[in-house]
């Protein structure tokens, strides 16, 4: 019988690290493309454990784990490690590494591949100095992400790190796990894009959707959420939704209504500004002269006007969510206060000043967090030089005297 991992006999090997949520045949065409191109013996799929730089999911953990195996199984010269995800804390590449460079014999190389998207990050990773020593790094092409960046990155990293990097091109698959989930949510096919075994596993496990996400009409809005923004919006989406039920559920408010308010609150956020002031028009949405300047901020005004005209959203708590999500103003609802807060601290947001501390007041004091929250967006448009919306500033006046007199 084969062993696995027989790690001391290897020459050549070459780690494959991603979070695999869900594997798909990007991740798959990749590694093989590495391991025919360099001779590489053996290629170790390393599903990561809490990752530094992603959302933590325990939860999914064995099940990133399982389909990884699943995906791979048919290839004699893939195999998985649990290295990572048996990790207990946080992980980093750095300790796989190192644990990597126990297990085989002195004389092995090991490869790591990544993605265009991962090597830009190479350095704010943990001990990056040590990590390109002891390993070679593969850059293989992704689409979507430039080739003239990505080897500009490559260019810098070299002349620090010398022979330590190379760059390799590899049949393009415009997949991403992002987008795998998306379409599980917005039940459309991912037939194809990952492998059989993996679909049913997905399907079985009824991984990615929630309860709320499978009601029928709220199945039908994310379809047409799905067509209508891009796959990070469709994800920011989905978290303001669930972030939303969240608040609602720890200040009594209606679970249902902040659910939808969540879903649909960036119904008009990708459209371009053209098409923004165009659509303004047609669905009779008045626009003041800070919007016709900044069509961007219209997007909630839009957005409220869509739901009510497109999506079918009869309350006028809902819609007024929607509306006032991104300028807020003074006396708002529950529900108001719960949509502009959890679009400010839903999980997929990426981290900036104050996120944490609004995370904090959001749970302990609403009021409080829509205050900060509102100083926090004032400040930071003022800094990049935008016109301040009148309903920001009234709504910051009516929230601090409501705080202060508490
Ligand atoms: P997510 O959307 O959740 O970030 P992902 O599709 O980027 O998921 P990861 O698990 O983050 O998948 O990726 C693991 C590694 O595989 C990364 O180095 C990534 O850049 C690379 N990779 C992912 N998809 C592709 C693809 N379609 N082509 C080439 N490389 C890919
Ligand atoms: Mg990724």
């Amino acid at each position: 019988m084969k062993q696995l991992s027989q790690y001391k006999n290897y020459k050549k090997i070459a780690v494959m690290g991603g979070t695999f949520n869900a594997i798909h045949m990007g991740h798959r065409v990749a590694a093989e493309a590495v391991r025919q191109e360099l001779d590489i013996e053996r290629v170790i799929f390393i599903p990561t454990g809490n990752a530094p730089h992603k959302e933590n999911d325990p939860m999914y953990n064995e099940h990133r784990y399982l389909m990884t195996v699943l995906a791979t199984v048919t290839n004699p010269d893939f195999e998985v490690s649990r290295m990572e995800i048996d990790r207990t804390g946080k992980s980093y590449t750095i300790d796989t590494i190192k644990e990597l460079r126990r297990k085989c014999s002195k004389e092995c190389e090991i490869y790591f591949i990544t993605g265009a998207d991962a090597i830009e990050q190479i350095l704010t990773w943990k001990d990056p100095d040590e990590l390109l020593s002891m390993c070679r790094f593969v850059a293989v092409t992704r689409p979507g992400y430039n080739r003239t960046k990505l080897e500009k990155a490559i260019d810098t990293l070299k002349q620090k790190y010398k022979g330590n990097i190379e760059f390799l091109e590899v049949p393009a698959l415009s997949i991403s796990s992002t987008d795998i989930r998306n379409r599980v949510i917005a039940d459309k096919t991912i037939k194809y894009l990952v492998p059989e075994t993996v679909e049913n596993y997905i399907l079985k496990f009824g991984l990615y959707t929630t309860e709320y996400s499978q009601a029928p009409y709220i199945n039908d809005i994310n379809k047409r959420l799905h067509n209508v923004l891009t796959p990070k919006r469709f994800r920011h989406t989905q978290g303001v939704a669930e972030e939303a039920v969240r608040l609602a559920q720890r200040y009594n408010g209606d679970i249902d209504k902040a659910y939808l308010a969540g879903l649909l609150h960036d119904c008009a956020k990708c459209y371009t500004d053209e098409e923004k002031l165009r659509m303004c028009e047609e669905y009779n949405v008045p626009l003041d002269k800070i919007l016709k300047k900044q069509p961007d901020l219209a997007h909630s005004f839009l957005g409220a006007a869509l739901a009510k005209a497109e999506y079918g959203i009869k309350d006028e708590d809902i819609i007024n969510a929607i509306c006032y999500h991104t300028t807020g103003r003074a006396d708002m609802s529950l529900l108001e206060k719960i949509i502009y807060i959890a679009d400010y601290i839903e999980p997929n947001r990426e981290s900036f000043p104050g996120l944490e501390k609004i995370r904090e007041l959001a749970y302990t004091d609403i009021d409080k967090a829509v205050e900060y929250a509102l100083h926090n967006t004032i400040d930071y448009n003022k800094e990049k030089n935008r016109i301040i919306h009148p309903l920001s500033i009234t709504a910051l006046e009516y929230y601090r005297e409501e705080n202060n007199e508490k």
